[in-house]
């Protein structure tokens, strides 16, 4: 804050890179950080430190910062985030010890709407004890109905951290069955289309989209390309790259060539949609996958 300040054109100007880099040569944290500003040092490590807050709510109010600058938790890089968050624990029972105090009220506050004051995403360590005479971060009970938001709230959570754990590797892809699969593409005209007419758009999809990726798993699009241009998608068992278990016995899908073949020779198959009412849970979430 010594330098001078950009002019109001030099701002506009300036690429999202050097506006980052200008917030963190303006953010008061850094600086901390970097030595520039004294402060009470109470932890550091590779990666955040912890200093004493100079406005403390209790005796003993610690913030924990990463080194690196993010104005907000979204924006801190995984590595950084979950070197934080596994330190906390041990943190604020050492503050509790040193103190010691009963407990501790960890509070974060996430983006300037929720009352975040600082320009660098902080955690609050406050020591609490029976008589410190604060009252507690309140949560006000406000008689709002959550029904409409409870099931995009519910789907939405869980769609995220599944594509998030696959992402990270955490848990193994689950294949939708062939039914339920059958059932997406009878209902998304849009992806079957792009099927029918460009299986090979579909594959190239599939290697940088982790969800269809999931979708399409052990299917053999080519295969699945002309089935569609025939038939119908209940026969997707037909075009299973996979063993998988078949009605009478007779194919063996784990060899495809033979299963082609005796495919284009029985024409009448037996559509499936017995199912049907069962899956608009599963379509509705998929519709969502490719809507994203
Ligand atoms: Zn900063």
């Amino acid at each position: 804050m010594s330098e001078t300040q950009p002019t109001e054109e030099e701002l506009q100007n300036m690429s999202p890179e050097e506006l980052a880099e200008l917030q963190k040569k303006n953010c008061v944290f850094c600086r901390i950080i970097k030595g520039e500003v004294p402060t009470h040092k109470v932890y550091e490590d590779s990666t955040m430190i912890g200093i004493l807050d100079i406005y403390p709510s209790t005796k003993g109010h610690v913030i924990l910062l990463p080194k690196e600058h993010a104005p907000i938790m979204p924006l801190i890089p995984p590595d950084v985030f979950k070197h934080l968050f596994s330190k906390i624990k041990y943190l604020a029972k050492g503050v509790k010890d040193a103190l010691p105090s009963e407990r501790s009220t960890i509070f974060i506050a996430n983006g300037g709407v929720a009352g975040q004051q600082s320009p660098h995403f902080l955690v609050h360590v406050v020591p609490r004890n029976s008589d410190d005479g604060l009252t507690n971060f309140d949560v006000p009970k406000k008689g709002i109905s959550q029904e409409d938001i409870f099931p995009t709230l519910k789907m939405n959570l869980t769609k995220m951290m599944q594509s998030h754990l696959q992402r990270e590797g955490k848990i193994a892809i689950q294949t939708p069955s062939k039914d339920q699969l059958a059932e997406v593409l009878d209902q998304n005209q849009q992806l079957r289309d792009m099927i029918i007419n460009n299986p090979d758009q579909v594959k190239a999809a599939m290697e940088t989209n982790p969800q269809l990726k999931v979708l399409f798993n052990g299917i053999d699009i080519d295969k699945l390309s002309v089935k569609l241009k025939t038939g119908h998608s209940s026969e997707l068992e037909q075009v299973s790259a996979e063993p998988a278990p078949t009605e009478g016995g007779e194919a063996s899908p784990v060899d495809n060539k033979e299963e082609e073949t005796k495919e284009e020779s029985k024409k009448e198959e037996k559509p499936k949609q017995d199912k049907k009412e069962d899956h608009h849970s599963l379509l509705d979430k998929v519709t969502h996958m490719f809507s994203k």
